[in-house]
């Protein structure tokens, strides 16, 4: 039995694949060492890689004479990913390769209230139109990651009474996706993948983050541990409904007054700045107003930011994050949203909760999404379990063809 489950828990393929990323480049042997196995059980594996075009060859190492090993690397073009933020006001799209780096890219002018009919077969047609400006087609892409302006329920892939989403309660998104692309897919709240989008792009050497997106609805993203925590019913970091203390108390769009979100949301500061007889109408346009060093909305802006930072200060000390990054809409006009965070984090927050903590603007800015949506589908499909499946599946596919023998791809 001892023997049986030593051979049971050698690496799969898949696995072998997630020591080659980690290496980046290496020979045979180094990969044999690494994964433990034998000089056939190398070459079986790296064969259904090599045949399904996730490993091809790299550079070749210096000769010390005699024939150079053949050096080997992940080649992330094997396939494609469709990485999707649908916001309020603005939907964006990016076709990316399978480590969720951007090859194609799109964003429109779009309300997340013309629902989910209306809203997906765009995302669909979008994303056709810019496969085939990569010359690639709907066969090439092997997964779909949405973020979506509202609490998600992360296993049934769907929106939980989101306000402001009238019509996408409960709806199949994530089905509709597969369905529609023949792939999985995967829908968070769009915090979430911003915060993953940040963390994997610049931020992997910190395991506690907070990604604060303060766009027309205020949300947060968390990740402990270096991962996404989404908490027991995914609605962790849902700091947009506490209540804020003083400034009066407005209503908030989720029936409750004095939220965060109903002084510093995006659509708080449309509401105040209306009323002040200053015509905007979305998040996006008060941004632009603070761009053109309009005063009003330099100081609403700025009033929000400190807003932010009461909430902020109180998450620092609960949480203790390394990093509090600022992004989404209003993040855009960073200077003053910022300035005004910071002023209230390290004034309230313990003097050790503060220590190291950086407060910074987002790097991905609005593509934060797409980038992390894409990112997230992309560890769902290379994980070792998930290639492992995928290359059964091309080995059924291939059976009648297969009649060259593994080892004969070695050396
Ligand atoms: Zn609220």
């Amino acid at each position: 039995v001892p023997h049986s489950t030593a051979l049971n828990n050698a690496p799969t393929a898949g696995a072998l694949l997630a020591i080659l990323r980690d290496e980046r480049i290496a020979t045979r042997a180094t990969l044999g060492e690494k994964a433990e196995l034998s000089r056939l059980a190398l070459n079986q594996r790296l064969a259904l890689l090599l045949d399904a075009d996730l490993v091809c060859a790299a550079g070749q190492e210096p000769s010390t004479g005699g024939r150079p090993p053949i050096q080997f690397q992940f080649n992330p073009l094997a396939g494609f990913l469709i990485g999707a933020d649908l916001g309020i006001s603005v939907a964006r799209i990016a076709i990316t390769d399978l480590v969720g780096r951007v090859l194609a890219y799109a964003e429109e002018r779009r309300l997340i209230e013309d629902g989910p009919e209306v809203t997906l077969p765009w995302v669909a047609r979008q994303a056709e139109s810019l496969l085939s400006g990569l010359d690639k087609k709907l066969d090439n892409v092997w997964g779909v990651g949405v973020g979506v302006p509202g609490p998600v329920e992360f296993e049934a892939g769907r929106v939980v009474s989101a306000p402001f989403m009238s019509g996408w309660d409960h709806y199949p998104i994530r089905l509709w996706f597969e369905d529609r692309f023949g792939c999985p897919a995967v829908i968070d709240k769009d915090a979430n993948i911003m915060a993953l989008g940040e963390h994997r792009s610049h931020w992997r050497r910190f395991d506690h983050i907070l990604y604060v997106k303060a766009g027309t609805g205020v949300g947060c993203g968390v990740i402990a541990m270096g991962d996404l925590h989404r908490g027991a019913n995914g609605s962790a970091g849902d700091i947009g409904h506490i209540q804020h203390r003083g400034d009066g108390e407005p209503l908030c769009r989720c029936g409750k007054t004095g939220c965060v979100e109903a002084v510093a949301g995006g659509w708080a500061l449309v509401r105040d700045l209306r009323a002040q007889g200053i015509q905007v109408s979305t998040a996006e346009d008060v941004v632009r107003l603070a761009g053109g060093h309009d005063r009003v909305a330099l100081q609403a802006i700025r009033r929000a930011g400190r807003v932010l930072g009461e909430v902020l200060a109180d998450v620092v000390n609960f949480f203790n994050p390394s990093v509090v990054i600022v992004g989404g809409t209003i993040g855009q006009a960073e200077g003053e949203l910022l300035a005004g965070i910071r002023e209230t984090v390290y004034q309230r927050s313990l003097t050790l909760a503060t220590k190291n903590l950086l407060v910074v603007p987002s790097a991905l800015g609005l593509r934060a999404g797409v980038i992390g949506a894409a990112q997230l589908v992309s560890e769902a499909i290379l994980a070792p379990g998930a290639i492992d499946q995928r290359l059964a599946a091309m080995q059924g596919r291939s059976l009648q063809e297969s009649t060259i023998p593994m080892a004969s791809a070695g050396s």
